[in-house]
């Protein structure tokens, strides 16, 4: 157990999504598309914050501009200028498949035998390694690592027996298991494009006479796009300056959405396939609450994304919520890392406790889940030294026990505080008086009026498609080996 406490240690931090996507065909003629895509990655930016790039069509010519980095800090007015258009597909990204390397920020700009091909993505496949090896045994090359390469290849290898790209986007989605949500820009269409799980959100939005795509609805918000539809698992909708066509599924399996896009990943602000994410939050927040009720005096979040759950707590309990910790907003990308020495103190510097509201007082703190435990030991040793008298802790999901192969960083099983654990072991090691898990029957009813089915996979260990290759990738160590090395990047 020690050894793994100073794993721990090194690696604490919140879980990562994978990426975030946008896409808009301008059929307004005065409409400023990297501008609009500009604004709309920037409502995206908590779904990656590790490297960004926007790419426009103009006529048949993509210009493109990405680098490591946030969307304000990668992009200017002066970039903008350049990247005039008629369509836009941007990307934001944080790695987990494909090391943080320029080559593999996205949108990924390639050539083939018609034209161009411009592909964001956000997921991960299961079986991208094999497909990458049977593609290089014909001879093609990569440049990156991500799999956003695997599939441009595979879609400039169908082309040149199909009829039409999204024939080929068809055939190549015979090919692939796992989860993606892609926009694809070709000379003349936008496409988008959802894996028949549905694993990763999609929707379809309208600004004025043009079509917009993002993965989220606040992007829409963002620009002032009307939200029109969310993208069916396994759909391919293909937008033309004619409007917009749909290829409906072409084979009904159950569908499978993170449901962790409900408990932590997406916005509150987002509707995803019909449910209001800060509902489904409230919700898990009032289930715990009965699931797990004690005395107390106040109900405080661990921020931001513990706020809806705690406020959803409060209300079904009775007990007041108020604001117990203080997040300081203004922590960039470029903060230096604290010393191993000051580690200890690392969230003391992005979070504080109010004396005010804890000191003296039996406080139920809410968090949206526990990863590795020692973000939650810290913050509980805060409240602890603010003069909390009892601190009782309440996760709105289930103990993660299994790792994600579909895009999220959810670490191996011997990182995880939950693995070979009680819940009264966790709690004892973070230093709480009562420690409650969302369970997983609960927590599959969090997002009402949701039209599709979850995946529930990094609880439960039931993947919805087979995992197989991945997991034996992940135990041999090749999936984040690094072929060649650039100077200067990690
Ligand atoms: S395994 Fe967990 S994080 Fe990954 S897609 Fe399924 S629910 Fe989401």
């Amino acid at each position: 157990m020690e050894n793994r406490e100073y794993v721990f240690a090194e690696n604490e931090g919140k879980l990562k999504e994978e990426c975030g996507v946008f896409g808009i065909f301008a059929n307004d003629g005065d409409l400023d598309c990297a501008s609009l895509a500009y604004y709309a990655l920037f409502a995206l930016q908590h779904r990656g914050q590790e490297s960004c790039g926007i790419a426009v069509n103009d006529n048949g010519t993509i210009i493109y501009h990405k680098n490591l980095g946030l969307v304000p800090e990668v992009f200017n007015e002066v970039v903008l200028n350049h990247l005039k258009g008629q369509m836009a597909v941007g990307h934001v990204r944080y790695s987990t498949t494909g090391s943080n390397l320029r080559e593999n920020a996205q949108p990924l700009v390639t050539k083939y035998i018609k034209g161009t091909l411009t592909i964001a993505h956000n997921g991960n496949l299961v079986n991208a390694t094999r497909l990458r090896n049977e593609l290089e045994q014909t001879g093609s090359v990569f440049q990156g690592t991500n799999d956003s390469e695997v599939m441009a290849c595979l879609i400039a290898k169908e082309r040149i027996n199909t009829h039409s790209v999204e024939d080929a986007i068809e055939k190549m989605m015979d090919k692939l298991i796992g989860a993606y949500s892609l926009v694809i820009m070709s000379p003349s269409k936008m496409i988008a494009v959802r894996d028949p799980n549905g694993f990763r959100p999609l929707s379809i939005g309208k600004l004025n006479n043009s079509y917009v795509v993002a993965s989220e609805t606040v992007a829409f918000d963002a620009i002032g796009a009307e939200f029109v539809r969310d993208v069916l698992p396994g759909e391919i909708v293909v937008i033309t300056k004619d409007g917009l066509k749909s290829i409906p599924p072409k084979k009904q399996c159950d569908t499978s959405l993170c449901i962790f896009e409900h408990i932590y990943f997406a916005r509150p602000d987002s509707i995803i396939e019909g449910a209001s994410v800060y509902n489904a939050r409230k919700c898990a927040g009032r289930f715990l609450a009965q699931e797990h009720p004690v005395e107390a005096d106040v109900v405080i979040a661990v921020p931001d994304s513990g706020i809806a759950a705690a406020i959803g707590y409060a209300e079904e309990s009775g007990i007041p919520y108020d604001i117990g910790l203080m997040k300081n907003r203004y922590i960039g990308r470029t903060f230096i890392q604290p010393t191993q020495a000051m580690r200890e103190n690392a969230v003391r510097i992005k979070l504080n406790a109010l004396s005010a509201i804890v000191n003296g007082k039996r406080v139920v703190m809410v968090d949206d889940s526990i990863v590795r435990g020692t973000t939650s030991k810290r913050i509980i040793q805060l409240l602890r030294d603010a003069g909390a008298k009892e601190v009782h802790m309440r996760v709105s999901s289930p103990p993660f026990l299994y790792p994600c192969y579909f895009g999220t960083d959810i670490p191996n099983r011997d990182s995880l505080v939950a693995v070979g654990r009680t819940v009264e072991e966790i709690g004892e090691l973070i230093g709480v008086d009562s420690l409650g898990f969302l369970s997983v029957d609960n927590m599959m009813k969090i997002a009402e009026g949701s039209k599709c089915g979850f995946c529930n996979a990094c609880f439960t260990g039931e993947y919805p498609v087979p995992v197989e290759e991945a997991r034996k990738e992940n135990e041999s160590g090749n999936k984040d080996r690094k072929f060649i090395k650039v100077l200067g990047e990690e």
